[in-house]
């Protein structure tokens, strides 16, 4: 049945969250099931891979590596796992071994629980392994956030997330959960604050720790553990980082506070750290002794707020760039209420917002809501693409793309009228400055006038590069209705809007203005335009907003 001359790689793998999903995926429990499977099926010639403490996002590790050399020698012929997820959790990768690698080479992939036998391919269960593999990924995604509620717990009962005490600090030998000031480290620490409040800035700061020969925390760390903190380079011993010294002048640990969620990662498959917005933060007061006195921290820190450039990135909605406004076709504008809780922030109409009320209305929606219609719409519109493809792609073909040619024409209008004001307003600004050099107007109306027309200039092109954007997207607006089939089978379940999936389905939101109706009950109607279908192939929902602020889809449009 095997060549019995070639291996038979049985490989496990044990991620830490897999771990904390129970023993079934324990690496003893992996090996009996693949040891008990090969015996059964004439496998004799095997070989256990184990990666245990692996996630099965990527590819690095050890064993999974060592496995593929042996494969790429051609010393292996059938590979086994317990089930797809085994060899990993990303469907572009999995499948890139299980579809093209493997068989490239000769080797029988078999992945028991799922029954898929790549020399079996009458099995429909290898047309399945597609689906698996997406499966496995929103596994992924779903134990991160399980993860993340974890920690959660954890630190509003005050223990300290982090594994780490932050510098300046150890772990107290009586109970590991506390943390002691280090004699040693809490001196530099209060150095550093003290140079601040002389008025050095991080990186002068840096540069006298240099200078003066004081070990970096992670040299710190490495003298007193051995332990190596990622990618330091031990022949820089001194070498202080300007932003990990902004970083201890903003902790609050060193006034005996601390403040878990001050970092996240980007996402499930990213794993690079990233500041967390404030209002993530978590703050518990008094949980251990203070380095910082506070008249010093108020200093140093408005010293810091003077000099720090403010720049509110990050805190981009994953709407930007696609949501309109039904009426005057302007973008709408996200609204972030500094002291509003995030799920309240909102969309309005961006001409409503800057010129007051005369040329638009409001058209505001709040962001949390305008997710919660679009997901639910995404899930229809797949569902009805994916049951009955043949129906769809008739429906699509039926309704002609009318509307976009209509659109297209209006946009190619209106980018004619941008690029003709724009040429007049060069030429307003050249009589401008003759009229400046030539005396006839003084500095404060030169001043004036021309900053008028420079918000107006500045307004122009970025109208004119949104309509040459749009008009581009309009153009490659084919009604392609396999493309979008294709795209549907690949989100079996979607269950949360992200950015790539939005962007992969919609591409244009039209929001109307709210309508009351007699009752007081109000509504709102939003038009979603999918990719790949044409522009008239939209769906229209209303909202009915209830005084709770529950929202309720009704539909006034129920093809497709
Ligand atoms: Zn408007």
């Amino acid at each position: 049945m095997s060549d019995t001359n070639k291996i038979t790689a049985l490989y496990c793998r044990l991620s830490h969250e897999d771990e904390l999903a129970g023993e079934s995926n324990s690496i003893s429990n992996q090996k009996d099931i693949l040891q008990k499977y090969a015996d059964e099926h004439g496998f004799y010639n095997t070989a256990f891979y184990i990666d245990d403490g692996y996630t099965g996002v990527d590819f690095e590790r050890p064993a999974f590596k060592r496995m593929i050399d042996d494969v790429d020698n051609g010393r292996i012929g059938t590979i086994i796992t317990k089930d797809l997820s085994r060899l990993g959790r990303n469907h572009l990768h999995v499948g890139l071994y299980t579809e093209e690698y493997f068989p490239r080479r000769n080797v029988r992939y078999i992945a028991i629980n799922n029954n898929i036998d790549s020399d079996n391919p009458d099995s429909s269960a290898v047309d399945m392994a597609a689906f698996y593999n997406i499966f496995n990924e929103f596994h992924v995604k779903d134990t991160s956030r399980k993860i993340k509620a974890s920690c959660v717990i954890k630190s509003e009962r005050g223990q300290r997330v982090a594994s780490r005490p932050p510098y300046g600090y150890m772990k107290s030998q009586e109970d590991h959960n506390k943390i002691l000031p280090n004699p040693e480290t809490a001196l530099v620490v209060k150095y550093i604050f003290q140079l601040c409040a002389d008025g050095l800035g991080p990186a002068q700061i840096a540069h006298r720790l240099e200078e003066e020969q004081i070990y970096t925390p992670a040299m710190y760390e490495y003298s007193q553990t051995g332990n190596v903190i990622s990618n330091f380079d031990t022949s820089y011993p001194y070498r202080w980082n300007p932003t990990a010294v902004a970083n201890i002048l903003e902790d609050v640990s060193y006034l005996g506070h601390t403040c878990n969620f001050r970092f996240g990662r980007a996402s499930y498959k990213d794993h690079r750290k990233l500041k967390l917005p404030k209002s993530e933060h978590k703050l518990i007061e008094n949980t251990h002794e203070p380095i910082i006195d506070i008249n010093i921290w108020e200093i140093v820190q408005r010293l810091r707020q003077s000099k720090r450039r403010f720049t509110r990135s990050g805190e981009k909605s994953i709407f930007a760039g696609i949501v309109f406004c039904a009426d005057c076709k302007q973008k709408l504008y996200f609204h972030r209420h500094a002291r509003e809780k995030s799920e309240n922030w909102k969309f309005i109409c961006s001409s409503y917002r800057k010129n007051s009320r005369e040329q638009c209305t409001m058209h505001g929606i709040k962001e949390s809501h305008l997710k919660e219609i679009v997901l639910h719409e995404i899930r229809n519109v797949t569902a009805f693409a994916r049951e009955r493809t043949d129906d769809f792609a008739e429906y699509i073909s039926r309704e002609s793309n009318t509307a976009a040619k209509k659109e297209l024409s209006e946009a190619n209008k209106k980018l004619k009228k941008s690029e003709k004001r724009l040429a007049e307003v060069g030429i307003i600004f050249r009589k401008l400055y003759e009229d400046h050099v030539l005396g006839t107007i003084d500095d404060d109306q030169f001043r004036m006038l021309s900053q008028g027309y420079t918000d107006e200039q500045n307004q122009l092109k970025a109208e004119i590069s949104d309509l040459k954007h749009t008009m581009q997207e309009l153009q490659s607006q084919t009604a392609n209705t396999a493309r979008f089939a294709a795209l549907a089978k690949k989100y079996t379940d979607i269950t949360e809007l992200t950015q790539e999936i939005l962007h992969k389905f919609v591409s244009r939101i039209e929001v109307h203005e709210k309508l009351k109706d007699d009752n007081g009950s109000i509504t709102q109607e939003i038009d979603i335009y999918f990719t790949h279908i044409g522009i008239d192939s939209y769906r229209n929902c209303k909202v009915d907003k209830k005084k709770t602020e529950s929202i309720s889809l009704n539909k006034s449009d129920d093809s497709p």
